[in-house]
């Protein structure tokens, strides 16, 4: 009896965890999040920082790939080989095109670039261009959507109607991703929120305007051993509230590298 019941533990273990193998022990993803790359404020990281950053990733043998590859991995349950990280960089910082991009291509890592619409311009003096966005593309690199305007809108303002609460977020979350689409002939199908405010509202309306997933800001890292829901979070790099950003960037990696074996022992016991 008890033996039987150990048989059929077994298989419905098995066909539960069917894309776990021993090749493919590699659960946990971290999606990390990096703003700007001049230093100043506690959401930037200097040239110097940024390069330790992705030397540490190099060290440590983490394999980085694009969020297309993730979403590809997540909707099937499907587990890596190596252990994983995402990189994702928010903002339209003019460094993060000059700077930060050409370090990224020295390391070979792709990246998926956040930027918000609302200030980019044809042939600016100052800021991110079309021109620069149309650069990023072609050197491989994704850009996805991080609003219209950068304010948030997850719930309505003092006084705001129904109405002028749902033009904005259509202006926001459609409009912008029409806008994106047309200047670049690039699909967009994932939204970053600005500031990382949600709710669920927010989370079935973007859903409903055709993207794949939604990205915040709550620091976990994607379990593939779960159903894929389309929510994604991140990890921030910065030094505002925590006391060491390298050594909680460590923390990310022993997550990467944590395999479903090791992770079944820890909570089975
Ligand atoms: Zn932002």
């Amino acid at each position: 009896m008890m033996f039987y019941f150990y048989i059929s533990y077994l298989k419905s273990e098995i066909k539960s965890h069917q894309n776990f193998s021993a090749n493919n022990p590699y659960y946990l993803v971290p999606v990390i999040l990096f703003h700007d790359i001049d230093g100043k404020g506690p959401y930037s990281v200097t040239r110097e920082e940024f390069r330790n950053y992705l030397n540490i990733l190099k060290e440590e043998k983490i394999q980085i790939v694009s969020l297309k590859t993730l979403y590809q991995h997540a909707i099937k349950n499907q587990f890596f080989d190596k252990p994983t990280m995402v990189i994702t960089i928010d903002d339209d910082y003019v460094n993060i095109v000059r700077v930060l991009a050409p370090i990224l291509r020295e390391y070979h890592y792709p990246a998926t670039f956040f930027f918000y619409v609302k200030d980019i311009q044809s042939h600016p003096t100052k800021g991110t261009s079309w021109e620069d966005l149309k650069r990023l593309l072609k050197e491989d690199f994704d850009i996805q959507n991080h609003s219209f305007s950068h304010t948030v809108f997850h719930k309505k303002k003092d006084g705001e109607s129904e109405e002028i609460f749902y033009q904005r977020l259509y202006q926001e979350i459609v409009l912008s991703k029409k806008i994106l689409e047309s200047n670049l002939n690039h699909t967009i199908w994932a939204f970053a929120y600005p500031m990382g405010y949600y709710t669920e509202e927010t989370h079935q309306y973007i859903f409903k305007n055709d993207y794949k997933i939604v990205l915040t800001t709550d620091a976990k890292p994607l379990d593939l051993s779960k159903p894929f829901d389309g929510i994604v979070h991140r990890y921030t790099i910065q030094k505002e509230y925590v006391k060491d950003p390298v050594k909680m960037f460590y923390l990310q990696i022993s997550y990467a590298k944590r395999t479903y074996q090791t992770n079944k022992n820890i909570s089975s016991r």
